[in-house]
Order: C-alpha cells, then sequence, then structure tokens
C-alpha cells in the first residue's frame, strides 16, 4: 500500500520533443499522483527525476547521457533520489541505459507507462515491452480538479508507414487506435474539469480507425464529429497528419464541422519526387498538391503548416529548386524545416550524405521563404474578427493571451476576462511570432 499520510514526494519531469511526449508526460504525472507524488518545477528539490526523451532530434541519445551525467552530483549528495527515464530514447536504448549510466533506476517505454507506478514501488527496472493492453485505460485518472482550457488526448500511438529517415516505427511500434467509447469518455472527462478546446494526438492521427461505440468501425472524420456532439466543448484539433490518411470523411468533417478548427499539420517533407520515393513517403508531389486543393475547396480560410527535411541523402540542387517551388504553390502559415541527419536503425541511416555546407544553404534559403509566407500569414489576419481561447494572463497588467482559430498566439487588453474565456477579437496589429487584437462586444 501507499502511505498517503507522509508529506507528498516531488516529481520533477523534463519533457523532449512532441506533443505527444508532452501528453504522456501529464498523464506520468496523474500516474504518480496516485502514488503521493506532486510535479515540481525544481529538480533540487525533486524526489525523483523522470527524463521523458525523444528520439527525433540528432543526438538524441548522447543528449540524454550528458544530462545523466549532470545528475550524479545531486544523487551523489542525496542517494535515495529516484531517476526514471522514459520515452523513445528509453525503447531504443533499453538496458543500455542503466549499463552506461548506473545511477539511473529505472527505464520505462512509451508503451509501458501504466507500469511506471509499480517499478516505482518496486524499487526501478526496465520495461519497453509492447504489451498488448490499452496503457491509457490503466493509468490511474487524475482527481477531478479544472484543467487548462486546451488539453492533448492522445487517439492513436505508432506508425506503419516506416519512412526512411524516421525512428518511430522502431521506437513507438506498430499503428495502434484507442477505441472511440475510451476517446469519447476521456474527452467528456476533460470538458467536465474545464477544457473547452482539445487536440487528438496521434503519430498518424488521421489514419486513426476504431472500434465504435455500438460496434463495427469508424474512421477519424466520424469519431471527430462523435466529440463535436460533446455539450462545452468548442473547439478540436489534431496533429500529426500523414497526406495518405486524408480521408474524404475527414475532409468532408472539415468543410461541415464549425468546431473543427481551420488548421491543418500536414507534413510534406520535400518537393521532389524523387526524394519522396527515396524517403519512402509513399505519394508523389501531384498527389499532396490534389489533396490541398480538395482540403482548400472544403474549408478556404484553412491554415496549412508543414515539415520539411532538407539534405536528404541524393537531393540534388534540382530537387530543392522542386521543394521551393511546392512552398511558394501552397503557401503556408508556418512550417517546420531541420537539415537531415541519420537516425541509426532506420533505412536511410548507411546512406551518403550530401555536402554540409551546401545542406546548411538550402535550409537557409527555405527557412527565409518560410519566414515569408508565415509573417503574410498572420499579416493577412489584421483586421480581422476571430475567436479567441484565453489560456494565460499576459504579461502586461490586464492583458490576457490566448489562441485564435489558427493557433496563432494573441495578446489582449482583457482586464476583466478569465482564463478559458472564448471571446471575440478584432485583430489589430502582427508580431514576429505573435498577434495583438482588441476585445469585441460580446
Ligand atoms: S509517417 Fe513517416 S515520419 Fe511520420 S511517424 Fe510514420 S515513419 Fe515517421
Amino acid at each position: 500500500m501507499t502511505d498517503h499520510s507522509a508529506a507528498p514526494k516531488k516529481l520533477f519531469i523534463k519533457t523532449y520533443g512532441c506533443q505527444m511526449n508532452v501528453y504522456d508526460s501529464q498523464r506520468m504525472a496523474e500516474a504518480m499522483g496516485s502514488e503521493g507524488y506532486v510535479l515540481t518545477e525544481n529538480q533540487a528539490e525533486a524526489d525523483m527525476v523522470l527524463l521523458n526523451t525523444c528520439h527525433i532530434r540528432e543526438k538524441a541519445a548522447e543528449k540524454l547521457y550528458s544530462d545523466l551525467g549532470r545528475l550524479k552530483p545531486l544523487k551523489a549528495e542525496r542517494p535515495d533520489l529516484k531517476i526514471g527515464v522514459a520515452g523513445c530514447v528509453a525503447q531504443a536504448e533499453g538496458e543500455e541505459i542503466q549499463r552506461r549510466m548506473p545511477l539511473v533506476d529505472l527505464v520505462v517505454g512509451p508503451q509501458a507507462y501504466h507500469r511506471l507506478p509499480a517499478m516505482v514501488r518496486a524499487g526501478g527496472g526496465v520495461d519497453t515491452e509492447f504489451p498488448t493492453e490499452d496503457k491509457f485505460e490503466h493509468l490511474p485518472k487524475a482527481a477531478a480538479t479544472r484543467r487548462a482550457p486546451a488539453a492533448f488526448l492522445t487517439v492513436q500511438e505508432g506508425c506503419d508507414k516506416f519512412c526512411a529517415f524516421c525512428v518511430v516505427p522502431y521506437t513507438r511500434g506498430a499503428e495502434v487506435s484507442r477505441p472511440a467509447s475510451r476517446i469519447l469518455s476521456e474527452a467528456r472527462d476533460l470538458v467536465s474539469r474545464g477544457v473547452r478546446e482539445i487536440t487528438l494526438l496521434g503519430q498518424n492521427v488521421n489514419g486513426w480507425h476504431g472500434e465504435a461505440p455500438q460496434g463495427g468501425e469508424w474512421g477519424f472524420g466520424r469519431l471527430i464529429r462523435a466529440i463535436a456532439e460533446i455539450d462545452g466543448l468548442d473547439r478540436i484539433r489534431y496533429t500529426t497528419s500523414h497526406p495518405n490518411d486524408m480521408a474524404d470523411d475527414l475532409i468532408d468533417a472539415h468543410r461541415d464541422e464549425p468546431k473543427l478548427m481551420p488548421y491543418l499539420h500536414l507534413p510534406v517533407q520535400s518537393g521532389s519526387n524523387r526524394i519522396l520515393k527515396a524517403m519512402n513517403r509513399k505519394h508523389t508531389v501531384a498527389e499532396y498538391l490534389r489533396l490541398i486543393e480538395r482540403i482548400r475547396e472544403a474549408r478556404p480560410d484553412i491554415l496549412l503548416t508543414s515539415d520539411f527535411i532538407v539534405g536528404f541523402p541524393g537531393e540534388t540542387d534540382q530537387d530543392h529548386a522542386d521543394t521551393l517551388d511546392l512552398v511558394r504553390r501552397v503557401g503556408f502559415g508556418t512550417a517546420f524545416s531541420f537539415k537531415y541527419s541519420p537516425r541509426p536503425g532506420t533505412p536511410a541511416y548507411d546512406r551518403p550524405l550530401i555536402d554540409d555546407a551546401v545542406a546548411d544553404a538550402r535550409l537557409q534559403e527555405l527557412q527565409a521563404l518560410l519566414s515569408a509566407q508565415q509573417k503574410a500569414a498572420q499579416e493577412s489576419m489584421v483586421g480581422r474578427e476571430l475567436s479567441v481561447l484565453f489560456e494565460k494572463p499576459g504579461r502586461l497588467e490586464g492583458q490576457m493571451v490566448g489562441k485564435s482559430d489558427y493557433l496563432h498566439a494573441v495578446f489582449v487588453a482583457a482586464p476583466q476576462a478569465r482564463v478559458g474565456d472564448l471571446v471575440r477579437v478584432r485583430i489589430t496589429h502582427s508580431a514576429p511570432n505573435s498577434l495583438a487584437g482588441e476585445l469585441l462586444a460580446a
């Protein structure tokens, strides 16, 4: 039995990487709450430090080992401090982590978080299995406290696409969709605790196809329609999508469902058919552009964002020019672009790299174009009336900051407003990474 009579123990979680990891960290914090742990922002006072790692960025394992190295003095001072490693690097490295860093008490892969409390009780261990049960069902729910007005909800995990550069199919495993009834009950629970906006998460979120509440199977568009029926929920978003999973029903939901926000992150990675093939993306440039056209027919004001990898092995000047051309043709609201770096265990790992200086120059050129498009997209909001969901107070007295329908941060003078208010705002000004607006009468 857990001793809840003692003073709460403190848990410090450092989260690297994507929104899935942010969500997982929240759920692990809730699970550890049932073991008497409360979150702290101060690592020095923690009884347990959990590093929730990400394998997407370059040198993820090296970064973990150097972070662990920095924890050595704290562990030497307080040997009872528990140190855990979670996430995709935990999955990929497994027991190697404890072999190289004996100060680590436990290593838990992304599919085994529900076993974290038991591991802590047992004093540690390594668990990187892919169990068949739904880990989220086995994670204790948080006490019924109020939540921030915007929350994440994982509906799908893993990936079967095997893009040549990506570790996700190896670290997160095959695609698994949670049943609709569990997602709906978690969404209702979030709304009952003050959440007004839910972002559905998955590595291939739009590939979700799960058991319907009354039996049979639903696709992702149908799931969104069911979630939209929840009273008190105002906004739905989802990320991250694969172009090949943009089913007709989902595109229709963008046309018909007002709660589905006009924002879509749809990674394309390259604008060259040759490179798309080498990346094993399984679609062409023309198919992507046609898809964008159909999405814009359904929802003309949709703001599109994307991911790009620059300098993939074999990329020529012409391939790069094709990527710039695609960017010009689509016009993105924002996009993430990275220089290619090989990940161990992926099909592209051993392919010869292109010249580093050339890759750097191409990245700069692409980023300059994308920044110009981002600026133009933001400036096009000036003068428009948008809804803004206030998420926190701004830096100035009486100021609030929230997100617009298009996910831009908007600062508004609103002394009477509270976090969680959904208000109408006229956009007055565009700054580099945010907008300013004035409150309109309700
Ligand atoms: S679709 Fe490709 S990039 Fe996305 S998670 Fe799957 S393998 Fe990785």
